[in-house]
């Protein structure tokens, strides 16, 4: 609550502003939601079905909360005159407290930086906002004022709240007497949006959004015009129109998977999630037998806008026996398919589990792995369809690429699903699959080839891939820092092993066209030079050695075969972890010009510029900076002057 102004008087009416996350957060929905104005109703009803849940939940062990009225359901009633609409709740109700924690400020963390992406262009903004998630404030789209009515169940009937905004940049908040516990949401409707005011309008947008309710949604009967009186009889008594259920209240996933249209998991999933993009894809699946559980898993379209937040709230939505326990229990997944949307109702737990005891239960181990591979199914699925699937791995790769290490279990499953930017696709776009590398190697492969570098380009253009081009073998280009990782626990790839090739020493001599001379016969034909350079070049490196791997290039560094990658070792740095000094391995290209130059130089200073000339560009073609700047400007300066005189 950072810029809440409060007045006097705190127990009676109060005027509180608006954290400054709120009013920004209610200016972009007005104005971005515009053709999805109504959506508000399925956010209230959702608001309104948790709430009850909550209090189904808590009154498992504290009956007295249901206060002599166990009937849960929601009620939406509306006012033609007035322009007014109220959507009832008899669930779990807010406390004062509540209410202005709740309805004041926005709690989720991240939510400052989210904002601050935003570009002013609604029509951009507004595909920005489903991945924050809409809800209460939704209202402020086609009400100009909002009230609220509410009393926390347990709670005496002294200690009511009354809530009112007009959406800018205050809300009050008043302290009444309500006799019934839960809530009641008044939208006045702004002069535009009365439409809102009308049955048939509301009972439609009840069974299209919010049919799924696990409660009734009751609206009162349609009054039926007057039946004829025939003369002499007595004018029938006007009877009061009763509350009747608009949607069939039968919670989504207790259905049968062949009741349940495509549209009717759409919806449910923006009920659950609060996304108001359709998802990607879902799974629903009833198991029966020794354990018994359902569950329904969604694969959103976008990322959440907090999805590499720490904090962000993650997991399934928890049923016992179609009671609710808990919001994101993250004990039914793992870490790596944290995007996972969805419910599981499991018939083997008790009612009263807590967070802690689903950690060591053996049933949520059981229905976490069958879970884990479910998803990662799905996912192979949907790889079938590679343009839907290149939309997934675009939002969530990164994601996935935390799985080979998290989950040794799941390789076989994980591997085919993972996908690289390459030498053999024009795109920086990470699309290359091992099946389609595989199908491409040449006769005589049998590793697979990656390289990596800080960038995209980087990696494109490093010396390192002049032979395989030359040879026209396909390597994977590796930008990512968490690239190097994945390939160390992914190390097999349909019994073929990932190699680094810019790492220890290259032997292509059967691939492709042959070599004309090994590793061994370079080394010993170029020793004097070799020797020349490494006294030269002492206490920089490891080594230096001719290679055939360089056509174009006079040099190139080489990470030793078994140290630390360069992205590895920047994590690590960066993470603040002490790593031991490890020096490159210098190799020239004995046929380049430069290095005959070098071999014939007599001059003792123009060879040492020039070989720390050729060993910082080395340095520059990895993406790295010189080893002194300034001092490699001075070098290079001067062996222009001379080749210009
Ligand atoms: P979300 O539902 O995503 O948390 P909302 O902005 O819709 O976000 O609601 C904020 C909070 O206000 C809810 O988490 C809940 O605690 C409370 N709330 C909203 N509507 C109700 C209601 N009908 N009954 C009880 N609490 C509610």
């Amino acid at each position: 609550m950072t810029d809440q102004a409060t007045q006097e008087r705190p127990a009676g009416a109060e005027t509180l502003g608006f954290q400054t996350e709120v009013k920004q957060l209610l200016h972009l929905m007005i104005h971005s939601l515009y053709s999805n104005k109504e959506i508000f109703l399925r956010e209230l009803i959702s608001n309104a079905s948790d709430a009850a849940d909550k209090l189904r939940f808590e009154a498992v062990s504290d009956s007295s909360l249901l206060e002599d009225d166990a009937d849960l359901e929601i009620r939406v009633e509306f006012d033609q005159n007035a322009g007014t609409l109220s959507i009832t709740d008899t669930g779990i109700g807010m406390s004062r407290e509540d209410v202005i924690d709740q309805l004041g400020t926005i709690a989720k963390s991240g939510t400052g930086e989210f904002l601050s992406k935003l570009s002013g262009d609604d029509r951009k903004d507004a595909a920005l906002i489903g991945q924050f998630g809409v809800g209460f404030y939704s209202s402020f789209i086609v009400a100009d004022r909002v009230e609220l009515f509410t009393r926390r169940a347990g709670l005496s009937a002294a200690e009511g709240v009354h809530w009112e905004s007009a959406g800018e940049g205050e809300f009050s908040v008043e302290t009444i007497e309500k006799p019934e516990r839960g809530t009641t949401v008044v939208l006045h409707l702004r002069e535009d949006e009365k439409e809102f005011a009308d049955g048939f309008r509301l009972r439609n947008l009840i069974r299209r959004y919010s049919d799924h309710i696990g409660f009734p949604v009751k609206m009162l009967e349609e009054p039926t015009p007057p039946a004829p009186v025939a003369e002499g009889e007595e004018e029938p008594e006007e009877k009061a129109p009763e509350f009747e259920s608009v949607n069939s209240a039968r919670a989504l996933w207790t259905r049968a998977r062949t009741d349940v249209s495509d549209d009717e998991y759409k919806e449910f999933y923006k009920h659950l999630s609060h996304d108001f993009q359709d998802p990607m894809l879902w799974s629903h699946n009833r198991v029966e037998g020794k354990r018994e559980y359902t569950s329904l898993l969604y694969l959103p379209a976008k990322a959440p806008f907090d999805m590499w937040n720490r904090e962000a709230p993650k997991g399934l939505k928890l049923y016992v026996q179609k009671v609710f326990i808990m919001d994101d229990a993250d004990q039914f997944l793992p870490l790596y398919l944290r995007f996972v949307r969805g419910v599981v109702d499991s018939g083997d737990l008790s009612l009263n589990v807590s967070r802690e005891l689903l950690q060591q239960d053996a049933h949520v181990e059981a229905i976490r792995s069958a879970l884990t591979k479910r998803v990662l199914d799905m996912l192979g699925k949907l790889a079938k369809d590679e343009e839907k699937y290149q939309a997934f791995w675009n939002e969530f790769g990164n994601v996935l690429k935390e799985g080979p290490a998290e989950d040794q279990a799941n390789h076989e499953r994980l591997s085919p699903l993972f996908r690289f930017a390459s030498t053999h696709t024009n795109e920086s776009e990470q699309n290359v699959s091992r099946v389609d590398y595989v199908a491409r190697m040449q006769e005589a492969q049998d590793k697979i080839y990656f390289i990596s570098a800080d960038s995209f380009n980087a990696a494109k253009s490093s010396p390192h891939l002049e032979v395989f081009r030359k040879k026209d073998i396909e390597v994977l280009l590796l930008s990512d820092p968490i690239d190097e990782w994945v390939t160390n626990h992914l190390q097999e790839f349909d019994g073929k092993t990932f190699v680094d090739v810019g790492r220890g020493e290259l032997d292509l001599g059967d691939i492709g066209e042959e070599d004309k001379e090994s590793a061994d016969e370079l080394n010993e034909k170029n020793k004097d030079l070799l020797e020349r350079l490494t006294k030269e070049l002492e206490g920089d490196i490891k080594e230096v050695r001719a290679t055939n791997r360089l056509t174009d290039s006079p040099a190139c560094l080489v990470i030793d075969e078994f140290d630390m990658g360069k992205q590895m070792r920047r994590m690590m740095e960066a993470s603040g972890q002490a790593m031991p000094e490890s020096k490159p391995i210098f190799e020239i290209n004995p046929e380049h010009t430069l290095v005959k130059r070098l071999e014939a130089e007599q001059d003792e200073q123009r060879f040492g510029d020039l070989t720390r000339v050729l060993f910082d560009q080395a340095s520059l073609a990895e993406g790295r900076q010189p080893q002194d700047p300034g001092v490699f400007v001075q070098r290079l300066n001067r062996l222009l002057i001379d080749l210009s005189s």
